[in-house]
């Protein structure tokens, strides 16, 4: 095992974000080609944001994802959550209370290097709205830095409330080396004096953050660029403590179809969601991959294994990564496509009884044959209800497509559907037979051939002239149905 640890630190607060599993990732990619340790840190520091069973949510969607942890919190056998590895806690709200984060507070506000402030919140937000109204950056004015510690310690001590802030030096460069975006540097004069310990005794995420990845020994800091403007506080801190930063690698954006940033806020994108459409881990994360990070070759298909080996942060780029949900579906198909037709039958099954079309009598036999019939083009499990529906509707629900009813209308069509009932009287079932043979006795029939003869025939048995094997189709569905069908066609159209 090599030095090298990563951490996925989320702040559960729901479920998990597509970007997260992205990020959590990359961290894994990373660690597994390297040969490191990946980590999972609870950032729940912020108790406003708290949402109960949120945590166990986004471990088993990570779990479902084939992402692994190695150290921190993770489910047991029994999918409870549980944690490991000897820099624990791992749980943010179970350090404060272990007390972890007040000598490091407390070192820095005697070295000089952060400060009590009374100010209230009212205080604090009209300063920053003045400042806003004046076209100036809004951050805090430092009324309270020059406060002498005797004297701050003394209001502390009187029951007055405080936050500790950072004292940010004045007027100084602070740079650090992007892994992906290069050399960055910020001005303490454009940085707020940030909070590290709120009014309820918490610590900010800037602080914890640091105080942690040192803790943990953390190499590499692996997360959306969304926090490279955080970066250079967590910098400052690291050079207040006269401890090492770890290496960043800030992660190009997950953007969305408008090329928006895909946001958690907008409530789509949560990993349950793709999990629920019929997506496959493999898929989701080969697709996941690829945001952000392109192989050496044209290859685009990849298992989990195979892109620990290939991955590494060089490949990844500086810009965002659109979401193609095309892709996303073009990826999963692969995957699909390389089930048995057994594993496929299995797993759209309870895609199938969901929609309501099929339940748990319908004879597995069928289903098998549903599978297969509809293997080339279900790209996540979801597809087969949708693809499938008009064999099971009733006549009076189907959504006779366009060009189906165009062509219901024709001549043509009410011969060849009398001659196919005709057929279908004479047989006792639908066999392979049948299926196999009735195209061609139709056309030997009627004269009727090529697509004068299946558009009308696929038209009026499914309600679209196009899909897949058609002797398949009428074996799945069976005499009666197709009865019922064509005598609903002869009457309607
Ligand atoms: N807790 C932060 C989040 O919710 C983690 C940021 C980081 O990785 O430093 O994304």
């Amino acid at each position: 095992m090599s030095d090298v640890r990563v951490r996925f630190a989320p702040s559960p607060t729901g479920y998990l974000h597509i970007g997260g599993l992205r990020t959590a990732l990359f961290n894994y990619l990373y660690a597994r080609h390297t040969d490191g340790t990946m980590i999972l840190r609870i950032e729940d520091t912020d108790r406003t944001r708290f949402v109960e069973g949120a945590l166990e949510n986004l471990l088993k969607a990570l779990d479902w994802s084939g992402v692994e942890i190695d150290e921190g919190v993770m489910l047991d056998e029994n999918g409870k959550v549980t944690e490991k590895g000897e820099y624990g806690p791992y749980i943010q709200s179970e350090r404060v209370e272990a007390g972890i984060y007040n000598e490091y507070i407390e070192k820095l506000i005697e070295e000089d290097k952060a400060y009590y402030c009374f100010c209230s919140q009212e205080r604090v937000d009209k300063v920053r709205d003045q400042q806003k109204a004046d076209g100036l950056t809004p951050k805090y004015d430092g009324l309270c830095r020059s406060i002498p510690l005797e004297e701050a310690k003394q209001r502390v001590a009187n029951g007055e409330e405080y936050t500790v802030r950072l004292k940010l030096p004045k007027n100084r460069d602070i740079s650090f080396e992007d892994r992906i975006k290069g050399k960055i540097t910020f001005n303490t004069d454009d940085m707020d004096d940030q909070v590290l310990i709120k009014r309820d005794g918490y610590p900010t995420y800037h602080f914890a953050v640091v105080v942690d990845d040192n803790a943990m020994k953390i190499t590499h800091v692996v997360r959306g660029d969304e926090w490279i403007s955080s970066t250079p506080k967590h910098v400052y801190l690291y050079e207040a403590f006269g401890w090492d930063a770890p290496e960043y690698i800030h992660l190009p954006t997950v953007l969305n179809e408008n090329h928006k940033k895909y946001s958690k806020r907008n409530g789509d994108g949560m990993v349950e969601d793709f999990i629920e459409e019929g997506y496959t881990p493999e898929g989701l994360i080969n697709f996941l991959s690829l945001l952000g990070w392109s192989p050496d070759s044209e290859e685009e298909i990849f298992s989990i294994e195979e892109l620990a080996k290939q991955f590494d942060f060089d490949r990844v780029n500086k810009t965002g990564a659109v979401f193609d949900k095309r892709k996303l579906d073009w990826v999963n198909g692969h995957y699909v496509r390389d089930l048995s037709v057994e594993e496929l039958a299995e797993r759209i099954k309870p895609f199938m009884e969901k929609s309501g079309l099929i339940d748990e009598s319908y004879p597995e036999e069928d289903l098998k044959l549903l599978a297969e019939t509809w293997q080339s083009a279900v790209d996540k499990f979801s597809d087969a209800p949708k693809l499938s529906k008009n064999y099971f509707l009733d006549e009076s629900e189907i959504e006779w497509d366009e060009e189906a009813s165009q062509v219901l209308k024709e001549e043509n069509t009410k011969k060849l559907v009398d001659a196919y009932l005709e057929k279908l009287g004479e047989a006792d079932e639908i066999d392979e037979e049948f299926a196999k043979t009735i195209m061609k006795t139709l056309q030997k029939e009627t004269g009727i051939k090529g697509k004068n003869l299946w558009f009308p025939i696929r038209a009026a048995i499914t309600g679209s002239v196009h899909g897949p094997d058609l002797s398949n189709v009428m074996i799945l569905m069976g005499k009666e149905k197709i009865e019922e069908r064509l005598n609903y066609v002869k009457e309607n159209f």
